[in-house]
């Protein structure tokens, strides 16, 4: 993980020259880079107990010298990152993003009865399936690094990206009753045959594997560290278990079509936490595919 973000910050400055920088010779310099776009992902690097502050959030550089903030997709194109130096150098770094465009979509043929829960039994299932989520995002992992940066985790083709609204419409097949649900697409999907398979992007710790989630079917969470935790879900079959170490291109599950979808393929989702929080709310999703983009300059060892 260490050398992966590293390797971020330096593939992003390559390919890009935005990365904001500051050097304080003879002391390490401190630098954030990152995917420095809406829904992307902000990198810091400093020494040891230097306190970046984005925002509202303050995060203290640990032993690998990171602070890593998640970038929301209606996150300010223009701000800064306060920096503050056990050495008590104070500094203020300039952030430009990219703006995101998300499009709006319209989703026929849903199956009305996966859209909420309905009967005591998908009720029961969808309050456990719940409390499995929360209680695995709720668990922190350092991350085994290190790492070389994100690849994609399946063979298949690109559906649907991350960011955009997606009004679904379908007709319930136990009550004939039409419904609609609307949602923000939160995932990069595949369409993969069903049996295709899926590798970490990243190294990473197992920290939930469930073979049948209510709205997600087969899931498997992998821990990256710093936060970052990669979601799979409407897997056919799994071959990992919880607490399993991994290293990018390791086999993780088979894709399928199991829980809410309209047709095989795979999910892959990417949640920030916020570690220096004990509530998960202000936890929010980021593109998948800004990571991807992350690994296409001069980023492997
Ligand atoms: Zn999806």
């Amino acid at each position: 993980m260490i050398h992966m973000i590293r390797d971020l910050i330096a593939a992003i400055a390559l390919l890009t020259g935005t990365t904001a920088h500051a050097e304080t010779a003879p002391m390490m310099p401190v630098s954030c880079g990152g995917a420095l776009a809406q829904g992307g992902l902000l990198v810091c690097e400093g020494p040891e107990g230097a306190a970046f502050t984005y925002g509202d959030l303050t995060l203290t550089a640990g032993a690998d010298g990171l602070a890593v903030f998640g970038l929301k997709r209606n996150a300010e194109l223009e701000t800064s990152v306060g920096v503050e130096t056990p050495a008590g150098m104070s500094t203020s770094l300039p952030i430009t993003l990219a703006t995101r465009k998300d499009d709006y979509r319209v989703i026929e043929g849903l199956d009305c009865d996966k859209v909420d829960a309905r009967t005591p039994e998908q009720k029961d299932h969808a309050a456990r399936s719940w409390v499995k989520k929360q209680d695995a995002f709720a668990s922190f992992n350092p991350g085994p690094g290190p790492s070389t940066g994100f690849v994609v985790p399946s063979v298949g083709r690109p559906t649907s990206p991350f960011g955009p609204t997606r009004k679904y419409i379908g007709v319930s097949a136990e009550t004939g009753e039409a419904c609609e649900s609307t949602s923000v697409h939160r995932g990069y999907d595949l369409a993969t045959p069903i049996g295709t398979p899926v590798t970490a992007p990243a190294s990473g710790t197992v920290v939930l594997a469930d073979p049948d989630l209510y709205y997600e079917g087969g899931t498997v969470f992998l821990d990256h560290g710093h936060g970052l935790v990669s979601v799979f879900i409407h897997l056919s079959s799994i071959d990992v278990e919880v607490g399993d170490v991994v290293e990018r291109g390791d086999l993780l599950a088979k894709t399928g079509n199991t829980g809410r979808t309209t047709g095989p393929h795979l999910h892959w989702a990417v949640k920030w936490r916020n570690p220096a929080s004990d509530s998960r709310d202000g936890d929010f999703y980021i593109d998948p595919a800004l990571l991807l983009e992350l690994e296409t300059g001069q980023l492997l060892d």
